[in-house]
């Protein structure tokens, strides 16, 4: 018998910089969640948008099962089976024509930035170093990509920071066009902002980027660590939106929880990371390439991304419902699964109330920020558990507003 932890233990072992929730999940099948008192929770944050085919997938299960009994890991002094069957599979999928292989997000960005940098130190002369990128952005946590982002207090207390970064505001085309110039070696964003509220580009806003970026010879990168793998209604998001980055990333939903990210890009811009300019001891790992073969094989179909676009209507529709009948919310919005649902004035600030409220409910929610619930289901949630994850989230907002009716009524006039 392994020694008994408890939530109580993170307090005492962990460095503090999470909060996480009062339970501890022990085991998941599909949609559902189990806690360490057998309680159990429906699962509309998917792990933040990672374990986009439910938990314990029999196929992913079975090919991981395989791979454990065969070879575990070499380093990229040797290369390996999963991972070039990986590579060609996201090349035949995809614009890119080249991959490289990280273990997170913030790792695929990191390499994305790089990049840019060393591809216009190869290809112009002058400084051609500026990094454009959106208020309110989220790129990771490296101290390169979390300057990158659009968050201030993320990189508070850190500095000295990476030069030459310039922050716009998203959707914004005319600061695009004001701060995109000759100056400029890369300009990232999300197609659909995540952490940022769930906030969809305009289709023009990316089109102009594009055209800047070709313009001023910028490369565009498009951070699909969140909205990629088929989150969006399609594989990447930039195949709906119609806009080609030279770069894309991707990560979360790639490996459904064996931790991998890619960069995608041009056999072109590839070549400027040349033997011994970039690299990581796991990245490329036989492990989680193998399972993420498996999940660009399963979602990359027909059926499951009009499931997506299918279950993206139920659940808007839900949303809308509930925040009609309980005057919860101002505003739903999103693309595909990844769906925030913005709280009225009177409940400012109350996200976090939602998720642990949600708890007591047997739901698990995600945040955007104070202000939006954060929804991002498995893509092929059953149905029925989407329908009673509904009205559990019906129940949550029942209870906050009957709250906030109360405190309201307890004020002095
Ligand atoms: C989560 C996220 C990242 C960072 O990924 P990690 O795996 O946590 O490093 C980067 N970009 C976006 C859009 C994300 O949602």
């Amino acid at each position: 018998m392994t020694a008994q932890v408890n939530r109580h233990t993170f307090d005492e072992v962990m460095v503090p910089n999470y909060a996480p929730a009062a339970f501890i999940p022990v085991s998941g099948k599909g949609s559902r969640l189990w806690d360490q008192g057998g309680n159990e929770y429906i699962d509309f944050a998917s792990g933040i948008a990672v374990t986009s085919l439910g938990h314990l997938h029999p196929e992913l299960t079975a090919v991981l099962h395989e791979q454990v009994d065969r070879l575990w890991h070499l380093s990229n002094t040797f290369t390996n089976e999963p991972a070039l069957r990986l590579a060609r599979r996201l090349t035949e999928s995809t614009f890119a024509e080249k991959v490289f292989f990280s273990n997170s997000g913030a790792e695929a960005n990191e390499a994305a930035l790089k990049l840019a940098r060393r591809y216009a130190f190869d290809h112009f002369d002058g400084d051609k170093t500026g990094i454009v990128s959106c208020k309110q952005a989220f790129h990771g946590r490296t101290l390169f990509t979390v300057s990158v982002g659009g968050q201030p207090k993320y990189t508070e207390g850190f500095a000295p920071l990476p030069g030459n970064l310039n922050h716009i505001e998203f959707n914004n085309l005319a600061a695009a066009e004001a701060a995109i110039n000759d100056g400029t070696c890369a300009v990232i964003v999300e197609p659909v902002q995540g952490e940022g509220g769930v906030l969809p580009a305009t289709p023009e806003y990316l089109k102009k980027l594009r055209e800047l970026c070709d313009k001023h010879n910028a490369l565009l990168i498009f951070d699909e660590v969140q909205i990629g793998v088929g989150r969006s209604g399609s594989l990447f998001a930039y195949q709906a939106y119609g806009v080609t980055p030279d770069i894309l990333t991707s990560a979360k939903a790639l490996g459904n929880g064996m931790p991998i990210g890619a960069m995608l890009t041009t056999s072109k811009i590839a070549a400027s990371f040349v033997v011994g300019t970039h690299g990581s001891t796991y990245g490329g790992n036989p492990l989680a390439c193998t399972v993420a073969d498996k999940v660009i094989e399963i979602i990359n179909t027909q059926e499951v991304l009009d499931g997506v676009k299918r279950r993206h209507q139920l659940l808007v529709d839900g949303l809308k419902r509930i925040g009609a009948k309980h005057h919860a919310f101002k505003d739903v919005r999103g693309m595909g699964l990844l769906v925030g649902a913005e709280l009225v004035d009177e409940l400012a600030g109350k996200a976090k109330d939602f998720l642990t409220a949600a708890a007591r409910h047997g739901l698990v929610l995600l945040v955007a920020g104070p202000n939006i619930v954060r929804i991002a289901p498995s893509l092929v949630i059953p149905e029925a558990d989407l329908e009673e994850g509904l009205k559990r989230l019906e129940a949550v907002t029942a209870e906050i507003m009957e709250k906030a009716k109360v405190a309201k009524e307890a004020q002095p006039a």
